[in-house]
């Protein structure tokens, strides 16, 4: 019997690095440059009610400085860059009614997709806040994940894409000894758990509290590592997705991917690739206990 069964990412990596931005204020565009230079991805949380007309001039000493929505398409169509849900008017979405709720999320959602030309599934909730009613619009509203502002202060895979916590905020006085401690778990043996690390934050925060040193130093940290999987929060899900879909037989001997993605797993400590649409039979060695 196979016994030891672990996701791995992409590339047969372990470890996993997301972003998570909300907001649109203009100071991400300050953002996207450090991320694009270190090689980070991820994904920005828009309130589309909030963007300015097309074709208006920015309002002179406006903090956030929303864009417009052609200035947004072209900021967040980079690669490693990806939008997503946050209320069309970053709602208390747990005190509206459902519909009101439903309609927040709907229309943000419908309005990214027509801009961006693609199902924009993700969401953030505003204010961090939410409820088992707003969950259940979210589901009625075909969103695959929600994130919370909730540290977990680990690295952990979320049990529920709905109450996807992240590891920390950007400004959390841990930051740099969570990083150490992602970093320098890199390719030990005996921690095969896939991990991930979750940044959130607003870009706005960064002149707010004049810290943009310390994403920067975040960034070319955790940046450029080969052992780590970059990803916006979507990809995330959606290999996550894909390694959950596996079929396997009762032996654990053959696996069947019918993703339209290559999946990696470590089988008693052997790497192994399924490709899209494809099935792997492990060596017969599987049958036996790993002891180790
Ligand atoms: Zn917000």
């Amino acid at each position: 019997m196979n016994r030891n069964i672990f996701m791995r990412f992409p590339g047969g990596r372990q470890k996993a690095l997301t972003l998570s931005y909300d907001d649109g204020s203009f100071q991400d565009e300050r953002l996207i440059g450090l991320m694009q230079k270190y090689g980070l991805r991820g994904t920005f949380n828009l309130n589309t009610g909030r963007l300015r007309e097309e074709g208006s001039e920015p309002i002179k000493d406006d903090f956030f400085g929303m864009p417009t929505p052609l200035e947004a398409l072209k900021r967040y169509s980079k690669d490693g860059l990806e939008v997503a849900t946050h209320g069309v008017n970053h709602p208390y979405l747990d005190k509206l009614p459902a519909h009101m709720a439903a309609a927040e999320v709907l229309e943000d959602r419908a309005y990214l997709e027509t801009l961006f030309e693609r199902p924009v599934t993700g969401h953030a909730y505003p204010y961090g806040t939410y409820s088992a009613a707003v969950m259940e619009v979210l589901k009625t509203c075909q969103i695959s994940y929600a994130r919370t502002v909730r540290s977990t202060h680990s690295f952990t895979l979320p049990e529920n894409w709905l109450e996807w916590n992240p590891t920390c905020h950007h400004n959390d006085e841990t930051l740099f000894a969570l990083a150490d401690e992602f970093l320098t778990k890199l390719d030990t043996p005996f921690d095969r758990s896939p991990e991930l690390f979750y940044l959130w934050g607003h870009s706005f925060e960064f002149d707010r509290d004049g810290n943009w040193h310390v994403i920067e130093a975040f960034a070319e940290k955790m940046g450029g590592r080969p052992s780590v999987w970059y990803c916006t929060n979507s990809e995330f899900y959606g290999y996550v997705r894909a390694f959950e879909g596996l079929v396997w037989s009762v032996d654990g001997r053959f696996v069947r991917n019918q993703s339209c993605m290559d999946v990696y797993l470590e089988a008693n400590r052997n790497l192994y690739c399924v490709q899209a649409g494809s099935g792997v039979l492990l060596p017969v060695e599987m049958l036996q206990e790993d002891t180790q």
